[in-house]
């Protein structure tokens, strides 16, 4: 039995922001599902800033997007025909088949999801890939110790967002850095973090965080580099931990971005800089899901969602990611 389904075609490889031309909405038809495998209808998808990296053809540490094929990403669903005995019909799984609607996969590329007390999209944002990198970054990376003050941009994101819980859950001074005043009230009153930045109505960013921070920074999770990077800088401690998560604010530069000026303040003060890509963490997740499981069932960790309704619009939702569309996870339900 053949199934009809829609999927995202990238169309041609944007410069600057991205635009919905880059995108085609295709009809196609999925080959029968064979031994081992199984037919997922996709409920939800998630779009991720790391995509638009995807989107030029360079060598990286994950493969380019092909043109006029499926995009891919992070996606849960529900299985409907199966020919894997792991899975029954019925069954909740996350995968990496998203930007479309059903997807025949292999079994062995299917998870199967807990949904008792969790809603499935959650292992899209707290418990997926944004969590962990929110989990490595502090726990792993920056070994972020209670007392300590951290500063952390894009703050009220699906990352950054975690990232605040977690370091006040680890007993963190936590200031952030948003782009609008409701982001800033919600982390203020509901998230609880001790101060925040809203970065687009301050003209000296290192000034606003040292006033924000007057101890100075331990940790910078730089969710934005740019400006935010060189604040972080100016403000830290000796010995403080840079975890380099994401850089935002350059992403869709058409020249190259430029670095921090003020790069010599990280020998100065033997700051110690280091990359993450949360990819190379996946061991973690067994340890990781059962943490955050607990957080998440406790109301610890809240979850906050901006979600797109319609695979057509999922690209408008990716582009929303560059211009602030989004409080939390940013999704879109099929
Ligand atoms: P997100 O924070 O949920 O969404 C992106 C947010 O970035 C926007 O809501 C916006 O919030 C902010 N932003 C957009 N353009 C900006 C600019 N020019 N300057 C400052 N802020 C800007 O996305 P996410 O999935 O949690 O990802 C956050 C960062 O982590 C990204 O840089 C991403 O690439 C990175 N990341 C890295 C890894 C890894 O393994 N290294 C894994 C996941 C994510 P405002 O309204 O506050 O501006």
């Amino acid at each position: 039995m053949t199934t009809r389904t829609r999927e995202i075609h990238l169309k041609s490889r944007p410069t600057g922001v991205p635009t919905r031309e880059a995108f085609a909405l295709v009809e196609t038809t999925l080959a029968p599902v064979a031994a081992g495998q199984i037919l997922v209808r996709n409920t939800w998808m998630s779009v991720d800033p790391y995509m638009r990296g995807r989107m030029v053809d360079r060598k990286s540490y994950i493969a380019p997007f092909a043109l006029d094929a499926a995009l891919d990403g992070a996606a849960v669903g529900i299985v409907e025909q199966s020919a894997d005995p792991a899975f029954a019909i019925g069954d909740h799984v996350v995968h990496f088949a998203g930007w479309r609607e059903h997807v025949v996969l292999d079994g062995g590329s299917a998870t199967r999801i807990a949904t008792d007390g969790i809603a499935p999209q959650t292992y899209l944002g707290a418990l997926g890939f944004p969590g962990l990198t929110a989990y490595v970054g502090l726990v792993r990376i920056a070994q972020a110790r209670a007392g300590e003050t951290i500063f952390v941009s894009a703050a009220s994101g699906a990352v950054g967002s975690t990232v605040a819980q977690i370091a006040k859950l680890l007993g963190l001074r936590v200031v952030a850095s948003v782009g609008s005043r409701d982001k800033a009230a919600w982390l203020l009153n509901e998230v609880g973090v001790d101060a925040v930045i809203n970065y687009r109505e301050e003209t000296d960013l290192a000034g606003a965080l040292a006033q924000a921070a007057p101890e100075g920074i331990d940790i910078y999770f730089d969710n934005v580099g740019g400006e935010h990077l060189e604040a972080a800088l100016a403000v830290a401690n000796d010995h403080a931990r840079f975890v380099l998560c994401g850089m935002i604010a350059g992403y869709n530069a058409e020249s190259g971005a430029r670095g921090p000026g003020n790069i010599f303040l990280a020998i100065e003060k033997r700051i110690h800089l280091q990359g993450l890509i949360a990819s190379d963490h996946v061991a973690l997740f067994p340890e990781f899901t059962a943490v955050m499981s607990d957080w998440i069932r406790q109301g610890k960790v809240k979850l906050r969602e901006t979600v797109h309704d319609g695979l057509e619009s999922a690209p408008d939702a990716f582009i929303g990611l560059f211009k602030g569309a989004n409080t939390g996870k940013m999704l879109v339900r099929l």
